[in-house]
């Protein structure tokens, strides 16, 4: 007998909606489960953050820039979509990061693996950090571990190991910038699990990196290119893996300029208001858009109220292009980071053609700096001139530079860094059990829960894909 198609909706063409699209239609393709596939994507264009401008042969990126390349689920994806051979590795200058310190720039000392110390001589050297912060800092060779396992905040647990100094000087800026978050309020098992796993097994953080340093250098089954740079991007930038996705979901619809803006539970599934009025019925869906969107869309009160506390914050940054000749200050390492006790509206600066030197053309300069952290935002808000004679005056007190851009851009991002508080996981937890209970057959993946970073996206998406599929065939 006929079997009707399985009607999917995946709602959100960020990176995470359109890898879901793309497991679950290659997944259902294995498993030889007809479906009918679409994905609805209020923007007109697909990617979501991922978004890379061509302009006067600059690869300009105005979200991310690049994705960490020891985590698996990009490296597998890129290579199943035959893009490996597209990967750009970061140059020579990528290797040394600056941290102003006193309103001035000083080299981070080698060794430190995500803003801690893995090698004892090059941070003893550092002027980075007061004789007394580094004594504090050899502590976590003796303090005991905490004996509750529960979750804390980042900024407590890494001052409780390493000392005030090390997190404000060196940690602090690394680690939250990726978050554009605040430390002491980011939650450890939701970013950086692993520290506390490492505290349990060997008492000592600084010992248990230097372990799990060695131990990932030796069992690496990563390519080649993977293992030598820490960050890869694509020579056409990052929307590069935007359209090979987009062209892999033969199969499926692809619709742009279509937000939903209802969802409603029925016998047989689920119908989906979309802004023009027409409506969509679905047997099983995942939805990959930012968590207070999921919460709008959700009836329940008690999903929402789960779902509408993850906070998120705005950022922007700042593209400028320059002639080489036009620079008059040496542009040293990959760029640099500003701790927030510095007082400064920028909060780190690359050097991106320096980093990524497949990004401008010969001779000419690419830079980013960023803006906007948590307890920082006000400042998305202002205008662009604004916001660049900012940028240009602080450029110009920390590092001299004083020559005028041939153009700018200025990229807005409201709403875009998901702050993963203390009590994360478990409110994760929760939601997965009340959605299993209230919604079956719905999905949730993206940046707002399980990683903000494109292979985290990608993982979950895969893991929505595998779950919407079981859901399918059970
Ligand atoms: P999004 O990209 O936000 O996609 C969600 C999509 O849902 C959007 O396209 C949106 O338009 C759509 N949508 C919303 N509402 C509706 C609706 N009602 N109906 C239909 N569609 C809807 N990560 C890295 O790994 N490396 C980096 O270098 C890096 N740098 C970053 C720099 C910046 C400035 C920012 C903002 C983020 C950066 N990140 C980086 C994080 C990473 O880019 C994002 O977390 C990730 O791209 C988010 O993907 P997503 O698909 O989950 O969400």
């Amino acid at each position: 007998p006929d079997v009707r198609p399985q009607k999917v909706v995946i709602i959100g063409g960020g990176i995470s909606g359109l890898s879901a699209a793309y497991y679950v239609q290659n997944i259902a393709e294995k498993a030889g489960l007809p479906i009918e596939l679409s994905l609805l994507e209020k923007d007109g264009r697909l990617g979501g953050k991922i978004d890379t401008l061509h302009r006067d042969d600059f690869i300009i990126e105005r979200g991310p820039d690049s994705f960490l390349a020891r985590k698996w689920p990009v490296i597998e994806l890129s290579q199943e979509l035959g893009l490996n051979k597209y990967w750009v590795a970061t140059g020579p200058q990528a290797k040394q990061t600056f941290v102003v310190h006193h309103k001035k720039m000083h080299p981070l000392p080698p060794g430190l693996m995500l803003g801690i110390p893995t090698q004892w001589t090059p941070f003893l050297k550092t002027g980075l950090i007061s004789p007394l912060g580094k004594a504090r800092a050899a502590l976590d060779l003796i303090l005991p571990k905490r004996k509750e396992t529960g979750d804390e905040s980042l900024g407590h647990f890494l001052e409780r190991r390493l000392g005030r100094e090390v997190v404000g000087q060196m940690a602090e800026p690394l680690l939250s910038g990726i978050y554009a978050g605040d430390a002491y309020d980011l939650s450890i098992q939701a970013t950086f699990p692993q520290f506390q796993q490492l505290e349990q097994k060997y008492t000592s953080l600084i010992k248990g990196m230097m372990i799990s340093k060695q131990r990932m250098q030796q069992t690496s089954r990563l390519p080649a290119m993977a293992q030598k740079s820490m960050f890869l991007s694509f020579q056409g930038g990052l929307s590069t893996l935007v359209k090979a996705l987009a062209s892999g979901l033969k199969r499926a619809q692809l619709r742009t300029q279509t937000a939903v803006k209802g969802l409603h539970k029925n016998e047989s599934g689920y119908r989906l208001q979309l802004n023009d009025g027409q409506t969509l019925e679905a047997d099983a869906l995942i939805l990959a858009t930012p968590a207070f969107v999921t919460a709008q869309l959700l009836e329940e009160p008690e999903l929402r109220q789960l779902l509408a506390p993850i906070r998120y914050v705005s950022v922007a940054n700042v593209v400028l292009t320059f002639n080489q000749e036009d620079i008059n200050v040496p542009l040293e390492g990959s760029g640099f980071v500003v701790p927030k006790k510095e007082g400064y509206t920028m909060t780190a600066c690359t050097w991106t053609s320096s980093k990524w030197p497949h990004t401008a053309p010969e001779g000419k300069v690419l830079m980013r700096v960023y803006v906007g952290r948590a307890g920082q935002e006000d400042i998305v808000k202002q205008d662009d001139e604004h916001i660049l004679s900012i940028v240009q005056q602080e450029l110009r007190e920390l590092t001299g530079l004083n020559a005028q851009p041939l153009f700018y851009e200025v990229n807005r991002w409201f709403q875009s860094m998901p702050q993963y508080q203390v009590g994360h996981v478990e409110r994760l937890e929760q939601l997965t059990y009340k959605l299993n209970m209230s919604h079956p057959g719905l999905f949730l993946c993206g940046a707002g829960y399980r990683g903000v970073g494109i292979p985290d996206c990608i993982g979950q998406a895969k893991q929505a894909a595998q779950n919407l599929l079981a859901y399918l065939t059970k």
